[in-house]
């Protein structure tokens, strides 16, 4: 029986992160309790990415065959142009990343992946214990009298104690600001539209056919904005972000509804395409504005640690927000899968090791590329276009050490990792 059998763990947020964490946790035998502000589980309607490096660590989990039912796969991802659509850049995606880092470039809707990890965190037969969770359990304060047991305290009154607390209550952590951490949050001074626009009406219209025709993984430039689009579910739906200065109204109120017209004005004098495609969205098409925390290498306070967004939100100009979330998930694991009670803080220590400069990295390199994608037509932005046609990485990070993510140590990993034949 591995030493950390006999201990408990307890989630504030039952995110993408939050879940991640408690399915990696469970697997190493321990009991893991999930706190959840909302009254139902779920995540926002809109479409995800996982680079290599999540999809690795989610298959790592056991969840390939529950992935391959859900997932979109891209074959290439394209830069283009925003006055003529011209293509600047395009890199392989496809096979080409199972073969080069065993593991797959994946879309998906936020919704079914997250049901995913729902289901494999309360599967009575997988391994581990299986996880409790309670919804309409904010976390308002954290009792630390014994500091070895942490106690979660809810805005209802119920007290939740474990041998560790784990805060992945994202960009807005109430256990950070209980922690007393710095004050990391910054605005950026950009808001993200989000539209779901059903595919059967992106492939009725000869203009947005060839979006249906291949499935890619889309950014066009643009000075002061960027769009990014991809297919989910297989064609459903085409995931669409576009990135614009903030309004005063979503800058106030952080997130706001949004029309079909209000996205075809935000690209004026863009290629006829773009209109073409966001005059299709429908429904509940909206704006959210964009904050980020600087990096910030403290991520721990004795029982008490951050993970995802809750340490190192980033802007998601590099899709890698949760997809970090999930590598901090998989070492917190092996850290905390492999020590005794009395070697709890240590195990926190060595996470926050292994992740936090990590996750700087990638926290500063989403940051550079607002300055990187948006700038105006002339020389800097026709030299950004010369080296991205050689295009390796984001800003100073290259993909083949993004893609290949925190080394991991489990033994199990090969086992559970997609063997594509080489
Ligand atoms: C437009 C956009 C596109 C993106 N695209 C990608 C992408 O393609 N790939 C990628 O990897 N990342 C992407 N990201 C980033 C990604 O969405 C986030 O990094 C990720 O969702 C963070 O997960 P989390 O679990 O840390 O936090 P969250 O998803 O914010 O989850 C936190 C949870 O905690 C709960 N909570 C909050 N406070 C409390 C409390 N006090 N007590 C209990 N519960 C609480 C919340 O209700 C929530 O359920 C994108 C982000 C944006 C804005």
């Amino acid at each position: 029986m591995p030493a950390s059998q006999s201990y408990s763990v307890t989630i504030a947020g039952g995110g993408l992160g939050g879940l991640t964490a408690a399915l990696a946790l469970r697997q190493k035998g321990i009991r893991v309790t999930v706190l959840e502000q909302a009254p139902q589980l779920g995540e926002v309607g809109a479409g995800i990415q996982t680079a290599p490096n999540a999809s690795r660590v989610l298959i790592s989990l056991g969840l390939r065959a529950q992935l391959t039912a859900i997932h979109t796969e891209p074959q290439d991802q394209v830069r283009r142009r925003w006055r003529d659509g011209s293509v600047i850049a395009m890199t392989a995606l496809g096979d080409r990343c199972k073969r080069e880092y065993n593991a797959p470039y994946w879309h998906y809707h936020r919704a079914d992946l997250h049901k995913v990890l729902l289901d494999a965190c309360l599967d009575a037969d997988g391994p581990g214990p299986v996880v409790e969770i309670h919804t309409d359990s904010k976390v308002v304060d954290v009792d630390r009298a014994d500091p070895t047991r942490p106690v979660a305290v809810t805005a209802t009154g119920n007290r939740h104690e474990s041998d560790v607390l784990i805060g992945a209550d994202g960009i807005k952590s109430s256990i950070r600001d209980i922690l007393e951490l710095p004050d990391t949050l910054r605005f950026s001074g950009e808001m993200a539209y989000r539209a779901l626009i059903p595919g059967d009406k992106i492939a009725a219209d000869p203009a947005t056919r060839w979006l249906v025709d291949r499935f890619q993984s889309t950014i066009w430039y643009g000075p002061d904005r960027h769009l990014v689009h991809y297919m989910i579910r297989g064609g459903q739906y085409l995931n669409v972000v576009a990135i614009v200065p903030c309004s005063e109204e979503v800058a106030r109120n952080w997130t706001a509804p949004a029309t079909a017209d209000e996205l075809v004005e935000a690209f004026p004098g863009w290629d006829d395409r773009v209109a073409s495609m966001l005059s299709k969205a429908e429904g509940d098409a909206s704006a959210w504005a964009m904050h980020y925390r600087l990096r910030d290498p403290v991520w721990t306070d004795g029982h008490v640690a951050l993970l995802g967004d809750a340490c190192h939100a980033m802007l998601p100009y590099q899709a890698q927000g949760a997809s970090q979330a999930m590598e901090d998930a998989a070492v917190l694991a092996e850290e905390l899968g492999s020590v005794p009670v009395d070697d709890i803080r240590g195990a926190l220590t060595r996470y926050v090791t292994r992740r936090a400069k990590h996750a700087g990295m990638v926290q500063d390199a989403s940051l550079e590329n607002m300055r990187f994608y948006h700038l105006p037509d002339g020389p800097e932005q026709q030299a950004r276009d010369e080296k991205l046609k050689d295009f390796r990485g984001e800003s100073d990070l290259s993909y083949d050490w993004l893609w290949r993510g925190t080394p991991l140590r489990d033994p199990d990993l090969e086992a559970f990792s997609y063997q594509f034949p080489k």
